[in-house]
């Protein structure tokens, strides 16, 4: 049998965060009593008739640009289908001429996804199944929230340019990032303003035909992303090596059991008897509108990541563990911090270490710090007026209460250790414990930390490592 490799393509659904519906007035809202944010358009009632909403065709547009795309004159379509959820029974949706196409993702390590488009289209409502453990088959009844339907959404349908499930989630993060700096999205996979469909196909290395694919539904986390691709090669990767093919299907991802499971196959596809929507007129947003959208898009996180490294590195090379907290601070959000401490004469490996570990770790409380403050904070380590360790509880205090570092420190008592205070009490422990310090003195260099820890005890906690370690040293000659 030979070697195979794996395609996948992403479509991935982004709600808009506008304030009102694709086609009417209606709050768009997610958490809201339900069917409190609809009206006779959204909820298809006879003779009501939708209005464009600009503000989402300017999201759209934003959405468009940022990947690179030709923005071009769109129709709206029906797409005919009977679904509870789905009042009209038809989605409006763009379908052969969209109003982004042939765009590119560029991933964090400088590789290119081609974005084949990305249309405007509108939400469904929700269908919650009640009873037999929320599976419809088993179902008592169901609840239908209508808020959601109409709310506006534009689909990204990338090419099969991925080849693996890191590749899927580098993607999926990327793409949430630019979603999220282009204003068009919070990003929230958990509360359904991001979800994503996976193709996923396998082929024999070398061949230059792709494979028949199945797409899994309706993944909402990065988490599931990557599982579910992972399980469905896998599966795949069976039923060929048992001499089958794999048949063209719509699969599920059952997060507990861990696997895909059929949903319906290629023949039961539905037909949807697409044709233009006749209460709308096609959009063309002028070169002006087009102009004014572009000019006012702030830097995404490519142009964001190349500024961070030019900083870290202006001669050029940033090490490789470097680059991998570049990605986090840009993905977290954070860069503001990274550069107003660099630009503030923190160095920057510190910066960047202290923003991609200790804030990142608290990444939304972070984003509302001061980045003045952070950078103060990072001076007061830099200068070894704190210790690392007093930096981070600083920095909880200035996440959770905000503040002045220094006021902060003061008050938490951590005095900078003078040296004169450190040496004598360095001087003491060792006087203390004479076999440890033969021992030290001998080259075992791990009884320092035995030596730190007893000046820890001593001061407190107040003392520097680094300073203690550096003392030993110099006491042993
Ligand atoms: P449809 O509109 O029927 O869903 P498209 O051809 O528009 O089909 O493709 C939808 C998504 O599936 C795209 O992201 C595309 O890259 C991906 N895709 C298409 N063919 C394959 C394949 N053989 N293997 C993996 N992904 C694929
Ligand atoms: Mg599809
Ligand atoms: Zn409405």
């Amino acid at each position: 049998m030979p070697d195979f490799e794996s395609v996948i393509g992403l479509e991935v659904h982004c709600e808009l965060a506008t304030a009102t519906k694709l086609f009417c007035g209606c709050r768009n809202a997610f958490g809201d009593e339900p069917n409190t944010n609809v009206c006779p358009v959204c909820l298809g009632l006879p003779g009501s008739l939708p209005v464009l909403n600009a503000g989402a065709v300017e999201l759209a547009m934003r959405i468009g640009m940022a990947l690179h795309c030709e923005v071009r004159p769109s129709v709206f379509h029906r797409k005919n289908y009977f679904y509870p959820d789905m009042p009209k029974d038809y989605q409006v949706s763009q379908y052969d001429e969209p109003i982004n196409v042939d765009g590119y993702l560029e991933l964090p390590d400088g590789s290119r996804v081609g974005i084949v488009r990305a249309h405007l289209e509108e939400d469904t409502g929700k269908t919650t199944h009640v009873g037999g453990g929320g599976r419809i088959h088993d179902a008592e009844h169901a609840l239908v929230d209508y808020n959601r339907a109409g709310v506006p959404l534009v689909e990204i349908v990338s090419a099969p340019d991925l080849r693996t499930s890191g590749q899927a989630r580098a993607y999926a993060g990327e793409l949430r990032s630019i979603l999220v700096a282009t204003g068009a999205s919070d990003g929230r996979m958990e509360e359904g303003s991001m979800r994503v469909d996976a193709n996923v196909s396998i082929r024999p290395v070398g061949s230059a035909e792709l494979g028949t694919r199945c797409e899994i539904k309706n993944l909402n986390s990065l988490r599931s992303l990557v599982r579910a691709i992972d399980h469905e090669i896998a599966r795949q990767t069976e039923v060929v090596g048992a001499g089958d093919r794999v048949v063209q299907q719509t699969r599920h991802w059952d997060e507990e059991a861990g696997r895909t499971v059929a949903l319906r196959s290629k023949e039961e596809a539905f037909d949807y008897r697409y044709f233009p929507e006749p209460d709308l007129v096609p959009v063309a947003p002028d070169a002006g509108w087009q102009e004014e959208v572009a000019s006012a898009l702030p830097p995404m996180p490519a142009e964001r990541r190349a500024r961070l490294r030019s900083l870290v590195a202006p001669e050029g090379a940033v090490a490789a563990a470097q680059d991998d907290q570049i990605a986090t601070v840009v993905e977290q959000e954070l860069d503001a911090l990274v550069v107003a401490a660099v630009e503030g004469g923190v160095g920057a490996g510190l910066a960047l270490a202290r923003t991609a570990n200790e804030a990142a770790a608290d990444a939304e409380g972070s984003r509302k710090v001061d980045p003045q403050a952070f950078r103060a904070l990072l001076l007061l380590e830099q200068e070894g007026t704190i210790t690392a360790t007093q930096a981070k509880a600083v920095l909880g205090e200035l996440l959770e209460h905000g503040g002045d570092p220094a006021e902060i420190a003061r008050r938490k008592g951590f005095e900078a250790m003078d040296a004169d205070r450190l040496a004598a009490t360095v001087a003491d422990v060792v006087a203390a414990n004479p076999p440890e310090w033969e021992r030290f003195r001998s080259g075992e260099d791990k009884l320092a930390q035995f030596f730190i820890g007893q000046v820890m005890k001593a001061t407190s906690g107040k003392a520097d490592g680094k300073a203690v370690v550096a003392e030993l040293r110099r006491l042993r000659g």
